[in-house]
């Protein structure tokens, strides 16, 4: 066993074998949470043009205790038609343009306006340049706002239009179809006979496969059966980019997967890793169509997606992959599994790595609150209270 592939070789393998997709431009509106796929340039400067910081007067310099002819008015989008002179001051308002001629700002609060003259109070300050935000103090003209290969978030929208972009040129969305396999499963909330249990991965896989950024054009349900899987898988793969298997991937009996797999000509390029939880993990390829069979037990199906799924939907977005690897220390000892690397889930608090609790492939209660994957190297005995680890983020 000890010529499996650790995490990271088995990982390498699977990026290998990923070609990105194709690109598209897409409303800037419509881009959550999708991949850029171009630098954005900062089409001029951010703020524009020179513009009040605050409700007050624009004049002319350095001003306290003066009072002053008000000759106009700017607004924001209305720029005021008029200069400022010394002796006169611009009613403006906060984002409208600086009038010619005036280099401040005295605040509205810091006023006494009375029959078409203000008097700028004597602690009204009134610094040249004062409450005037200049032009490219955000971001300069031809400076790049956003990099290619990011996830755009609300603050990268945001810029995008700022820097003048209507669009984005985006990776296309990989294209998942999620199938469960087993006899034992049921659909959730029905009823459930002697030995069966819902089918909780194809839900949480899903799910996973969305917070990757990715759609879920299909999900099913398969039973142990030779052509019902084969077929299911032809469905899948007549639709989906990616195709996640859950279960029957072992070489029991009723395990048709890997067969299926091989009937239908997709290429095996990995099967088993040397981890836990997650060992039978098999990955192949179809043209660039990916396949991945997970595990049943619903931690490994997590765990496994988590290290190599969600990886390799990030490298067909264009995004880096694979994850950078931070380190943690452990609270508490934590016993090592000989052969296999062991994926532990802890909650972080700071560097501080706690264990949610017992580590069964089946307790699914270990994924929740979990905040990483602590990386329990190969080794015998225990990892003592206090060793430092690598993690991977959730
Ligand atoms: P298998 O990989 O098919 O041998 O399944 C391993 C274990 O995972 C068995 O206990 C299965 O009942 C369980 N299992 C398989 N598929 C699912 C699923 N979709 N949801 C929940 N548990 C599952
Ligand atoms: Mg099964």
């Amino acid at each position: 066993m000890s010529s499996l592939p650790t995490i990271d070789e088995a990982r390498a393998r699977v990026l290998d074998a990923v070609t990105a997709l194709g690109l598209e431009e897409i409303p800037v509106a419509q881009a959550l949470d999708r991949a850029l796929a171009e630098d954005v340039i900062a089409g001029h400067d951010i703020p524009r043009f020179s513009n009040s910081a605050m409700d007050g007067f624009a004049v002319r310099a350095p001003a306290a205790g003066r009072t002053l002819r008000i000759v106009g008015e700017a607004r924001a989008g209305a720029p005021a038609t008029v200069a400022v002179g010394d002796g006169e001051a611009v009613r403006i308002s906060t984002g409208a343009a600086m009038p010619d001629g005036a280099q401040t700002v005295v605040p509205v609060e810091r006023t006494d306006e009375s029959d078409g003259e203000v008097t700028l109070q004597a602690r009204a300050g009134a610094r040249a340049g004062q409450h005037v935000r200049g032009p490219g103090e955000d971001l300069r003209a031809g400076a790049t706002v956003l990099r290619a290969g990011c996830r755009l978030g609300p603050a990268e929208l945001g810029l995008a239009v700022e820097a003048g972009r209507a669009t984005l040129r985006c990776a296309r969305v990989p294209r998942v179809g999620v199938l469960a396999t087993g006899d034992e499963l049921i659909a959730p909330g029905e009823p459930l006979g002697p030995g069966q249990l819902h089918d909780s991965n194809v839900v949480a896989l899903a799910a996973l496969t969305r917070r990757a950024g990715a759609e879920v054009v299909l999900t099913e349900h398969v039973g142990d059966d030779a052509k019902a899987t084969r077929d299911a898988i032809a469905r899948a793969l007549g639709t989906a980019d990616v195709v996640v298997l859950t279960g029957g991937v072992s070489v029991g009996p009723h395990d048709h997967v890997k067969p299926a797999l091989a009937a239908l000509g997709v290429e095996e390029v990995l099967w088993r890793v040397a981890l836990r939880p997650g060992k039978p993990l098999w990955f192949g390829r179809d043209e660039q169509r990916l396949v991945f069979g997970l595990p049943g037990n619903p931690v490994s199906a997590m765990v496994t997606f988590l290290l190599f799924a969600r990886p390799a939907l990030d490298a067909l977005q264009g995004l880096p992959a694979p994850p950078v690897r931070t380190r943690a220390v452990l609270t508490e000892a934590v016993a090592r599994v000989g052969e296999r690397e062991d994926c532990v889930r802890v909650r972080l608090v700071g560097d501080r790595a706690t264990p949610t609790g017992p580590q069964g492939s089946h307790m699914l209660s270990s994924m929740l609150g979990a905040d990483a994957l602590a990386i329990i190297p190969r080794g015998e005995g225990d990892l003592p209270a206090g060793a430092a680890v690598e993690i991977e983020l959730i």
